[in-house]
């Protein structure tokens, strides 16, 4: 039942090639909305051009998000991705586009740009071997998931609430294995107030903000329990005006995660929880977990079983899992309690770094997994 979709894929791997090359090009930093719709216009005539309804969710500082829907069935599978990248524009000089050695070199290729055109040719291939399937093919591709998906998240749950399941192209682990557990995200700024005073004339008159946010620091990185996978880290400091003064202001930025709902409460308490040891002082907590864990729930497992089951009859390596301490938009469909499986995009190595890269190889069996999943969906 599978291997004509897996022929299929294999037959279209320059169109997988050309379509990844083309994203890339178009260079697309989430803050930059003019180079974000002009990728996202070349997606628009791709989507369309193999058969997509494409609705543009129009917005004002980001790049407009795309929503693509194919065939007409009730029941729907979501495919969920991003086209933004961690890249500016002109970073393509110094990492060119290029193939070599079976990789494929670019800004945005692996995270995840390629995702995106995978997920195209497993529909493609669905469509067009005339697999029977039991659900409509919903994409959305979005425009600000580095900067943590503010214009975002409320299309992705509204349309995630819709959908059986949520298939997630964000890049592979290591070897192809897939994403069944993210940790939660988030941050903090720890503000602190204290009172100014001048430091050589009345020196006791002054209570250190800065004295004070050192001893908040150490008690925040108390937090962190990495054998629990709560990692809690101050990652900016910023205090004081000048030499003669006792600062009356000091400020911490706090990086936070957490494997688990209840561990990323535990952590908000933590929070809350923050004294001063000096009384003169105050402190203010703001900010809290941005991206909800993505937690290996039983939906998570069934659907990570049937991706299994597919590699298998397709003849590809056992299909591996695991965890990551990084998020995606997958942490928000998966909280809301939908069965999401994560890291079904492409195989390669360097996101954000200067080697990025994917494997090309791989990829025309990686479509024909994502395409046997959907059309095992129940
Ligand atoms: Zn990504």
């Amino acid at each position: 039942m599978l291997i004509p979709l897996r022929d299929f894929c294999r037959s279209q791997r320059e169109w997988l090639l050309e379509t990844i090359e083309s994203l890339v090009r178009l260079e697309s930093p989430t803050t930059d909305k003019a180079a974000v719709d002009r990728c996202g216009a070349e997606l628009t005539a791709r989507l369309s051009a193999i058969g997509g309804r494409v609705t543009p969710l129009t917005r004002t500082d980001r790049g407009n998000h795309l929503l693509a829907e194919f065939g007409c069935l009730k029941s729907q599978v979501l495919l969920l991705g991003h086209f933004d990248t961690v890249w500016p524009v002109g970073q393509l000089d110094r990492m060119p586009l290029t193939r070599s050695n079976g990789r494929l070199h670019g800004p945005g290729v692996f995270d995840m740009k390629a995702g995106i055109a995978l997920g195209m040719l497993a529909t493609r291939a669905l469509l067009e071997t005339g697999a029977a399937i039991s659900h409509r093919i919903v994409m959305l591709w979005t425009t600000d998931e580095e900067i943590g998906s503010g214009t975002s998240r409320q299309a992705i749950e509204e349309e995630a609430r819709r959908s059986d399941a949520v298939l997630v192209l964000e890049p592979s682990l290591p070897g192809g294995a897939l994403k069944t557990s993210r940790k939660g995200c988030g941050g903090y700024e720890v503000i602190v107030r204290g009172v100014a005073a001048h430091a050589g004339i009345e020196p006791q008159k002054g209570a250190s903000a800065v004295q004070e946010v050192a001893h908040q620091i150490l008690r925040i990185n108390a937090v962190q329990d990495l054998a629990r996978g709560v990692s809690v880290n101050v990652v900016k400091v910023t205090g004081g005006l000048r030499s003669n003064v006792i600062p009356d202001e000091a400020r911490a930025i706090v990086d936070v995660r957490a494997p688990s709902a209840a561990a990323a409460a535990e952590v908000e308490a933590a929070f809350r929880a923050l004294r001063p040891v000096d009384p003169r002082t105050t402190i203010e907590a703001r900010g809290g977990f941005d991206r909800p864990p993505l937690e290996r729930s039983d939906a998570v497992g069934r659907l990570y079983g049937q991706a299994r089951a597919v590699a298998r009859e397709l003849g590809q390596n056992d299909l591996a899992e695991g965890g990551t301490g990084g998020g995606s938009d997958g942490n928000f469909t998966a909280a809301i309690g939908v069965p999401t499986l994560d890291g079904l995009g492409a195989i390669g190595d360097g996101a954000h770094a200067l080697h990025e890269h994917v494997d090309i190889e791989s990829l025309p069996d990686r479509a024909a997994l994502i395409a046997g999943l959907i059309q095992r969906i129940q």
